[in-house]
């Protein structure tokens, strides 16, 4: 009788640790399931090492992860790119030293008298910290904008600045390039891809910069402030209408005729670092899929929730262009 009962209870024992490892098999397999499943959704980027540094911010892996997909699908044949010129293209800093943007190129140039580049300076101060209060709205900047760009384009025009004299400014000057510049700019120019470079600084400083960096390819495109010259070759005004960084939605739609010729290219890849750089696709009458990939290089703290929720991926204080070569090295 006792034998009998041990016998079962041995049973009993022998059946609850089946129940228990089948439990734990089915544990397994759920958990084993579900993370290959979310692998899935985000297969791509979690398996580039780009994404992986600290300085890259996405608030929606998965809809990163669709339009990363839909643009592969799409290829060479579907993409353009817009972007900034600005801070985007070129470097905010380089060894804890600012770099300029294409007015401090001129700002800073031996061509400016001593008086003048004070002025320059006390309005840079003034209004920059305008261009980036975390506090005000587009809305309430847009008007301080255009005066900064009215003063400062009227100092320009008083110093009576010579179109053969640029280049060498720019020769002498501290701006850079993001770093992995030509692999971006030699890879959209092997594929053809077109290249929108849509800023608010000077087109004549931007051409030259990207001409003595031997980037400037015939696939790409600069829509920005360019000086008007009388026949001595002195700057006498500005052509056509201002851009600055919060009308940039006004260039865009200006830009039709351009956007019209691409009218296949439904894939866009933005950079810009302003939040006002997110208007600069406004003028694409089709858009398939759009990915926006902001810069964020000041008031990092106070902005990066806001950059999170109007760029697809926010790179912070990123001095280089490595997330946009990795995502071009999928889709070209
Ligand atoms: O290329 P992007 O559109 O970024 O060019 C605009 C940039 O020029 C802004 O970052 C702004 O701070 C800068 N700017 C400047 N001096 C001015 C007007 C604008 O440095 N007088
Ligand atoms: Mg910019």
């Amino acid at each position: 009788m006792e034998r009998g009962r041990a016998a079962r209870l041995g049973v009993l024992a022998s059946g609850g640790v089946c129940a228990l490892l089948m439990v734990g098999v089915l544990l397994a397999q759920y958990i084993l399931g579900t993370k290959r499943r979310t692998g899935r959704k985000t297969k791509i980027i979690e398996m580039m090492p780009e994404f992986q540094k600290k300085t890259v911010h996405v608030k929606d892996p998965k809809r990163v992860e669709e339009i990363i997909c839909s643009l592969i699908k799409g290829g060479a044949a579907k993409l353009q790119i817009i972007t900034d010129f600005d801070m985007t293209l070129s470097r905010f800093s380089h060894n804890g030293k600012r770099c300029p943007t294409c007015h401090n190129i001129i700002d800073n140039s031996k061509l400016i008298a001593d008086d003048c580049r004070k002025k320059l300076y006390q309005l840079k101060e003034t209004y920059y910290a305008i261009e980036i209060d975390p506090h005000l709205t587009i809305a309430e900047k847009y008007p301080y904008m255009v005066e900064w760009y009215a003063k400062s384009h009227t100092l320009l025009i008083e110093q009576r600045l010579q179109k053969d004299k640029l280049a060498e400014i720019v020769r002498d000057s501290d701006v850079m390039l993001k770093e992995g510049y030509e692999n971006f700019f030699d890879k959209l120019h092997e594929h053809n891809i077109p290249v929108f470079i849509f800023s608010a600084g000077i087109g004549d400083i931007l051409e030259e910069v990207i001409r003595q960096s031997g980037v400037y390819y015939p696939n790409v495109k600069v829509v920005s402030n360019f000086m008007d010259f009388d026949d001595n070759g002195v700057i006498k005004g500005f052509k056509g209408e201002l851009i600055h960084v919060y009308n940039k939605h006004d260039g865009a739609l200006k830009s039709t005729d351009y956007f019209k010729q691409l009218k296949d290219n439904s894939n866009i890849i933005l950079l810009g670092d302003s939040l006002g750089d997110l208007s600069m696709a406004d003028g694409v009458p089709n858009v398939e899929s759009i990915l926006k990939i902001g810069f964020l290089n000041d008031k990092v703290e106070e902005l990066l929730e806001k950059y999170m929720d109007s760029y697809d991926i926010v790179l912070v204080k990123d001095e280089t262009l490595d997330v946009a070569n990795s995502i071009l090295q999928k889709i070209l």
